[in-house]
């Protein structure tokens, strides 16, 4: 099992798939967002808090807390603006390496991610009651090899083997299904998250998707509009409050701010600023939205760049989908700003705070196995079917067939005193066995008997995994013979199915006489020598008129056999004739087997 990971800046998830569908896992209190926020304390003050816990410990403890460590993975002090450290004093190891004090002791950003990624590794563990050691786990598209191997060792700290580092805007198109788009599409990820923007273009390319462009802002996010809520707040609020209400205005700010994505208007209710009296504010949406406006804004240009880029001038026309990714993007004002600038109405199906989650979950069970019949093999690409007596085609499971699926048929012997039947196992369109492809084949032995009395019952049965299991069974004894074939009936090439397809359009006519043919043939083969056999044994007693009949009928039937080239509708018409010329022949034969079988008959004692 592999489990899915999006190590947020803000917010970070799990998930995995369970039972064919990924599902992102929920914490024992229910929450699946898991703020990144982690509280390292002396290790005689306590344990390590992650998550909510951690998150109250920024107002209470700030020293021993840190939010968004993101920022730090894999690079150098060298590399850090002042705004990136806060208020943690950093150090450089003897390598060159960051390590970020919380109080006295120093840890690298691995380590601390490595706290984040225990917790999801723990929630994963509870909900699924099994280990979890593997993971796929998601990073920015701009992230560099430094930054990616960085993530890579947090992931191991943490004990999870790191099966694959996917980028975020690519996990986010896999969530929204837009794997399943046509070869070259162009979508554009637009991703506000709590303190960065991204914009991301990418190409479906085989069925992968390239990023063939991004741009973005590092400092811009939900937490820029949560202090603009708060400078609001501020400038209504006079005189000066104590510092230490600071944390708890910028969390009644993004309350508000988030409640404002839903409704038209909040009371934000500060009880907590003195002692005297309580402060309530009213913020309408419309006021929000101007407080928001010059921060949306601020994506624009990074948009413009990336569709410059990537050499798109007219989004509308050229971008097939454009998704929004970030808790950010539930805000109205993002949506119709997305909409304007791309003159597209963006995706909104899936939760834009688990997007990216639900994308590493969907790769990570791609990796694993758990999806690969959702994903890949949803229909049969080409016809599976035996080959019958005369080299036909006979299609047991047609194309396009969902899988999995089941389906028979009932078989018996076309030769009399036939020890065996050899079950060849083809795919293809083509009418005859020869012309498709063989994909393994068996004999089943069964009792020797006339021709037509075995019964064989040959099965197909594809499981989800693609796997083809042919049972064949002798219906009288009851044994079986079993042959698996491992996913050649569904992993063919797309353009062998389409070469296998067009051959059979091509030759429809040539192929259809051919079965006809083989089909008469075999008729033939059946009538001229019964014919033969029943002249020998009362030839003599029939009309001359009718024996002519039958002569000529017979002959008739030779000549079409040899007719060169092969005309099938003649060969019909002639069986047909001879058929029907038999009729009293027939007749005859059966009235005197009957009056045999009527004088061997013992007389019963009464
Ligand atoms: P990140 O990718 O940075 O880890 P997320 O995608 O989880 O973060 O986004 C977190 C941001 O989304 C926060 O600023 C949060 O306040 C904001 N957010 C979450 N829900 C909403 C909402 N309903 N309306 C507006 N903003 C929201
Ligand atoms: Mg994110």
């Amino acid at each position: 099992m592999i489990v899915g990971i999006d190590l947020g800046t803000t917010n970070s998830l799990v998930g995995v798939v369970d039972s064919g569908f990924p599902i992102l896992l929920a914490d024992a209190a229910g929450k699946r967002l898991l703020p990144s926020v982690v509280h390292w304390p002396p290790a005689e003050r306590g344990a390590v808090l992650t998550g909510e816990p951690a998150r109250r410990m920024l107002a209470v403890d700030p020293a021993h807390t840190i939010a968004s460590v993101k920022r730090f993975m894999g690079r150098r002090p060298a590399e850090l603006d002042p705004a990136t450290s806060g208020q943690h004093p950093l150090a450089t190891g003897p390598d060159g390496s960051l390590a970020i004090g919380l109080g006295s002791d120093f840890h690298s950003p691995e380590a601390i991610s490595a706290e984040i990624l225990k917790q999801l590794k723990r929630t994963a563990e509870a909900a699924l009651e099994t280990t979890v050691d593997r993971a796929v786990i998601t990073v920015p598209a701009y992230f560099n090899d430094a930054q990616r191997q960085a993530t890579k060792r947090a992931g191991e700290l943490a004990g999870l083997t790191v099966e694959r580092i996917l980028a975020e805007p690519t996990a986010a198109a896999l969530a929204y299904g837009l794997d399943k788009l046509s070869e070259s599409s162009k979508v554009a990820v637009y991703d506000l998250g709590g303190g960065t923007f991204d914009i991301s273009i990418l190409e479906l390319n085989k069925g992968v998707f390239q990023v063939i462009a991004t741009s973005g802002d590092t400092r811009l996010g939900g937490d820029d509009l949560d202090h603009a809520i708060v400078s609001w707040m501020e400038s209504r609020l006079a005189p000066a409050r104590p510092a230490e209400a600071a944390p708890r205005l910028r969390e009644a700010a993004r309350d508000a701010k988030e409640a404002l994505s839903a409704r038209e208007e909040v009371e934000i209710l500060l009880p907590f600023l003195d002692n005297r009296s309580n402060h309530r504010l009213t913020l309408t949406r419309t006021e929000f939205e101007s407080l928001a406006a010059p921060l949306v804004k601020r994506t624009r240009a990074h948009c413009l760049r990336a569709l410059a880029d990537a050499g798109i001038t007219d989004p509308a026309g050229e971008l097939d989908a454009v998704v929004l990714v970030g808790g950010s993007t539930r805000i109205p004002l993002v949506r119709r700003f997305v909409a304007e600038l791309f003159g597209k109405e963006p995706d909104i199906s899936q939760h834009p705070d688990e997007a990216v989650a639900l994308g590493a979950t969907i790769q990570a069970g791609m990796l694993s196995g758990a999806l690969r019949d959702l994903v890949l093999l949803d229909v049969t690409p080409l016809s599976l079917g035996i080959e019958t007596f005369g080299g036909l085609m006979n299609v047991i499971i047609p194309r396009n067939t969902t899988i999995p699926a089941k389906a028979g048929e009932l078989f018996t012997n076309a030769v009399a005193n036939q020890p065996s039947m050899l079950i060849r196992v083809l795919q293809g369109e083509r009418e005859l066995a020869r012309d498709n492809w063989d994909l393994g084949q068996f004999t089943l032995a069964f009792e020797p008997g006339p021709k037509g009395s075995a019964r064989i019952g040959v099965q197909f049965e594809i499981d989800a995994n693609g796997i083809l299991r042919i049972l064949a069974r002798d219906t009288h004894t009851n044994t079986d013979r079993v042959l698996e074939i491992s996913s050649a009936a569904v992993n063919v090439e797309d353009e062998a199915v389409e070469r296998m397809i067009s051959e059979s359009v091509d030759h429809a006519f040539e192929d259809m006489n051919e079965r006809i043919w083989t089909e008469a043939k075999l008729k033939s083969d059946e009538l001229l020598p019964a014919v033969d056999a029943a002249f020998g044994l009362i030839g003599d007693q029939l009309d001359p008129a009718e024996k002519g009949a039958i002569e000529t009928a017979a002959a008739e039937v030779r000549a079409a056999l040899s007719a060169d080239p092969h005309d099938a509708p003649r060969l019909k018409r002639a069986n047909q004739t001879l058929d029907e010329a038999t009729e009293t022949l027939a007749a005859m034969l059966v009235e005197q087997a009957y009056a045999r079988a009527l004088a061997e008959k013992k007389t019963l004692p009464t």
